[in-house]
């Protein structure tokens, strides 16, 4: 599908740019094109969905002439060139050939004094609002039409439509994996030695999460339900994730550092099992070197 933007076929020409004429072809109704609007928006957004309000850029009447196109107390008259029939014949030997009359680009009136406002045109550049209604669940790359907001169609064609495509901000706090999220929080070292609950802020409220005992840093910890909605499936929700990373303390006052140094001097192997089991290891590969 291709799209236009919005912003770049309204005001591309002004900068040198644009896509040039949309071809002045005969013909039956031709569809508007398509349009595309980018839209940034927050997770808090996708959490509860919002109506956002946009100004985009249109054509609409030229307030000068309402819509004619000719200079105040003057008015279209009908073209000399094809009487007002918008065609010409020529004759070909035996064919008569009908071509648009290029005096009146086939509208059979011409406007001899043209409005200044709007050139003749009888429409300018202007603005309006719509609203879009963003549904909860909504990722980056999802599209939300809007009917007939496109590019006005021609010869009675349809309007095309205009495109909102979603781009979803990066949360300072929250990762996003579909509809779960990952949220990174520190632990105190007694915390993960001793367990215990805390309290974890989520986008719909808070959680309360359990630290069971004996927490390691990168262990990770579901509260269910506290991630985002899911798009297509309303009422349910995804994980909010909680990695833990057990932080070490430091600028250990006297006391502190008393009770650190007692709590190493009873520390033994069944409480640290994993530095146990390394230790074993670097025994062997010290005695394999030595025999
Ligand atoms: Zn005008
Ligand atoms: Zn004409």
């Amino acid at each position: 599908m291709v799209f236009v933007d919005i912003f770049e076929e309204f005001f591309g020409d002004i900068f040198g740019g644009g896509r040039g004429g949309r071809g002045e072809r005969a013909g039956g109704p031709q569809r508007g094109e398509d349009f595309r609007y980018d839209m940034s928006i927050s997770l808090e957004t996708v959490m509860n969905g919002s109506e956002e309000k946009i100004r985009i850029p249109t054509m609409v009447e030229c307030d000068t002439c309402h819509g004619s196109g000719a200079k105040a107390g003057s008015g279209p008259e009908t073209c000399p060139t094809c009487q007002g029939m918008g065609q010409v014949r020529t004759q070909q030997g035996f064919f008569s050939i009908a071509r648009t009359c290029a005096a009146c680009g086939g509208r059979g009136k011409i406007i001899r004094n043209p409005c200044p406002s709007c050139r003749g045109q009888g429409r300018k550049r202007g603005e309006k609002t719509l609203t879009v209604k963003i549904p909860p669940g909504v990722d980056t790359g999802t599209r939300i039409r809007l009917s007939g907001e496109g590019g006005a169609g021609l010869a009675n064609g349809p309007a095309g439509d205009l495109y909102i495509m979603i781009d979803v901000a990066r949360h300072p706090m929250f990762e996003r994996y579909g509809a779960d999220l990952l949220c990174q929080v520190p632990i105190t070292f007694t915390q993960a030695a001793l367990g215990g609950k805390m309290e974890i802020p989520s986008l719909n409220g808070k959680g309360r999460l359990s630290i069971p005992a004996g927490t390691q840093t990168g262990t990770r910890l579901a509260l269910r339900g506290k991630g985002l909605p899911h798009l297509n499936r309303p009422g349910v929700f995804g994980d909010l994730v909680v990695e833990v990373r057990v932080e070490t303390p430091v600028k250990l006052n006297k006391r502190q550092r008393e009770l650190f140094e007692e709590l190493a001097s009873c520390c033994d192997d069944d409480s640290h099992p994993e530095s146990k089991s390394f230790l074993d290891k670097v025994k062997d590969f010290l005695d394999k070197v030595a025999s």
